[in-house]
């Protein structure tokens, strides 16, 4: 084994050398040199070659032999490392140039397999086979992890199918975690003053100093990255309109559990304890937040609503006003705001003329409470989401009669299995940080076509149930180009449902359904179909879905900087998130949301990058 690496690390430097002297025959020279170890070779020997050849060409920066490197469908993506982007880039010509100009800043160097994370091995993605090896590597400002992809291109050589460069710390500024953690001695050894239950109520008061951080939103968002600011030393405040920690979960229906296995979806440093149910319920979840909050030192303000602000450009400073639980009001001038709002901001309520005409109650799916309490008789939910069929799942079990209205084509996928296909990676066996590493170096590209078989798989497994809802009159997607609902969530919030009974109900006849456009006009008594017949109700829900997060921006900050920061969430043109965990248009201004593993992944890079800016290194 030792024999083989070494003999693999000699071959690799020789070939290495006359690369940058003769540059077709050192191809030749790597080639025989693959043929020599061809079936005794190490996947790490391979692997090793081709990052000994990466750092050779970046350091001469030979852009023949780097683009050399790379498949001809080939992708780059790098978090911070090496641009302090968030960007994915395509085509090895394009890919070398910019690796090259980038290594010239920051000097990479280092590159190796890391020893302590899961080994090369060989695996499928996107329906590709492939070898996959974790690496490590530093550059001038700090020390990164990255995930490599090798196909074997036919001629005994492996190139580069994807690359992923992310930054893990910076150096001078690492997290204090693990033999960095603090001594705790400083609450013990001064007997008179304040212990540590002191300080920490101190700290939150914030009565006479503002945060440099102010995040708006203590969901999993906003906690996963006050949390990662927390370790970097970022004084960070978040707040909340609700009065209670967790109750962005609490106050959901009542027979709320989570969609996703709890494998997926833990907090960052605190994972969930091994004999939590495989799918949490709302309410453990919400009080998980509290004990999150405690355990992890974060200043978090209840009952507190961010009303907006301005940014003064030659102070670098925000002032916003914050309205306190007593009706107060509290002027902070923090360096930055996190929005961590959630993906949906504002209710988005269509207009429907004739609704105006109904005698009974109108309700967006945002003011819904539960069934039970409001004793509705018949009722009419508009949309086909989830929380359409959530709500009117809650209300069939209250005892209602209740009509689901459709206005467009919905993806339908059995929350388990099928929904969960996605997340395979999270069950082949690597540990958590593995995962979420190899999830961040999937780009857009690969993604989509991921989806497109998992949709594909998905399909097949839910076909019963799909073909009993169509026999409804159920009108199906399977989302854009094929690619299935995580997409539709990625680019627009919605239109699809997890089903956890709810299709069932519908195409069983227990729930009924209308199409939108069989609707002539809301009367007084509910909605008058064109076929003559009348849906009685005395409540209808718009569960109709939310406007962008621009809408969010615009009211709290103003128009110039929203039309500065452009549209949020969704790809464009491009093949990241628009505006999400990245530095915006809008200096000290940023965006975190989704689900819990991006906001575990997320965070982390974008509390990196307020770092960077609070220790000088970022504009
Ligand atoms: C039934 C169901 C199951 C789900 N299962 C999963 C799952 O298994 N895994 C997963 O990852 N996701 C799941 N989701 C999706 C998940 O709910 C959302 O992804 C999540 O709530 C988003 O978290 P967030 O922190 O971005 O935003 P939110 O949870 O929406 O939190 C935003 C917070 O911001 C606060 N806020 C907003 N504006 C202001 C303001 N101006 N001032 C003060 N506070 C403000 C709100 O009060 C709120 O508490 C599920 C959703 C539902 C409905």
């Amino acid at each position: 084994m030792v024999f083989r690496l070494d003999l693999g690390t000699v071959i690799a430097r020789f070939a290495v050398r006359r690369v940058t002297v003769f540059r077709v025959p050192a191809q030749m020279v790597y080639s025989l040199a693959v043929q020599l170890l061809a079936g005794t070779e190490t996947l790490a020997t391979i692997a090793t070659h081709w990052l000994g050849r990466f750092q050779h060409a970046l350091g001469t920066r030979d852009a023949f032999t780097l683009e050399n490197l790379f498949h001809r469908d080939c992708h780059w993506r790098d978090v911070l490392a090496l641009t302090w982007h968030i960007q994915t880039l395509s085509g090895a010509h394009a890919i070398a140039g910019d690796l090259i100009e980038a290594s010239g800043r920051v000097r990479p160097m280092g590159f190796r397999i890391d020893p302590d994370r899961t080994a090369p091995r060989h695996v499928t993605r996107a329906g590709t086979k492939c070898i996959e090896a974790i690496f490590r590597f530093e550059t001038a400002e700090g020390h990164g992890s990255g995930v490599l992809r090798l196909i074997d291109d036919g001629e005994d050589t492996h190139r580069a199918w994807t690359l992923l460069t992310a930054l893990d710390e910076l150096k001078g500024h690492e997290e204090r975690v693990g033999h960095l953690r603090p001594s705790g001695q400083s609450y013990s050894r001064e007997f008179g003053g304040p212990n540590w239950s002191d300080l920490r109520k101190s700290a939150a008061q914030y009565a006479e100093r503002d945060p440099a951080v102010l995040v708006v939103g203590g969901g999993q968002a906003g906690l996963s990255l006050a949390a990662r600011l927390g370790q970097l030393q970022v004084d960070t405040l978040i707040v909340d309109r609700w009065p209670r920690i967790g109750d962005n979960w609490r106050r959901r229906y009542a027979a709320l559990t989570l969609h996703n296995q709890v494998h997926v979806n833990h907090l960052p440093y605190m994972p969930f304890p091994p004999n939590w149910p495989v799918y949490m319920p709302k309410d453990k979840l919400a009080n998980w937040f509290e004990a999150y909050v405690e355990a992890m030192e974060l200043n978090y303000w209840t009952g507190t609503e961010f009303e907006g602000g301005s940014y003064n450009a030659e102070a670098e400073r925000w002032t916003v006003t914050l309205r306190r639980p007593d009706g107060s009001e509290r002027e902070m001038h923090p360096r930055h705001v996190v929005l961590a709002t959630g993906v949906s901001g504002i209710p988005h309520i269509p207009e429907l003329p004739t609704l105006g005409n109904f005698g009974g109650s109108v309700l967006h799916s945002s003011q819904y409470e539960d069934g039970e309490t409001m004793k509705v008789k018949s009722a009419i939910v508009v949309g086909t989401g989830n929380s359409a069929h959530d709500i009117a799942q809650d209300l069939y079990a209250a005892g209602a009669k209740v009509t689901l209205v459709q206005r467009s084509p919905t993806l339908i996928v059995n929350c388990d299995p099928s929904a969960q296909l996605v997340y395979g990676l999270y069950s082949e066996g690597p540990p958590l940080e593995d995962c979420d590493l190899i999830t961040a170096s999937i780009p857009l590209a690969l993604a989509r076509k991921t989806h497109v078989l998992a949709t594909e798989h998905a399909k097949n497994l839910d076909k019963p149930l799909l073909d009993r809802l169509q026999r409804k009159g159920f009108r199906l997607s399977d989302g854009d180009d094929g690619t299935g609902w995580q997409f539709l969530y990625l680019t627009r919030g919605g239109g699809y449902y997890f089903n956890v009974g709810c299709s069932d109900l519908v195409a069983e006849g227990k729930i009924g359904l209308a199409q939108f456009a069989d609707i002539e006009a809301f009367v007084a008594e509910g909605a008058r179909l064109r076929s003559g017949e009348t849906l009685r109700a005395d409540l209808v829900v718009l569960a109709t879905g939310w406007k962008g997060q621009e809408e969010l921006v615009r009211k709290l900050f103003g128009q110039e900087v929203a039309s500065r920061v452009g549209p949020i969430w969704g790809f464009g043109d491009g093949q990241e998130l628009r505006n999400m965990f990245t530095r915006t248009a809008q200096p000290g201004l940023w965006f975190i949301a989704g689900s819990f593993a991006q906001s575990r992944i997320y965070s982390k890079y974008l509390a990196l990058q307020i770092k960077a800016c609070e220790a000088g290194l970022l504009q």
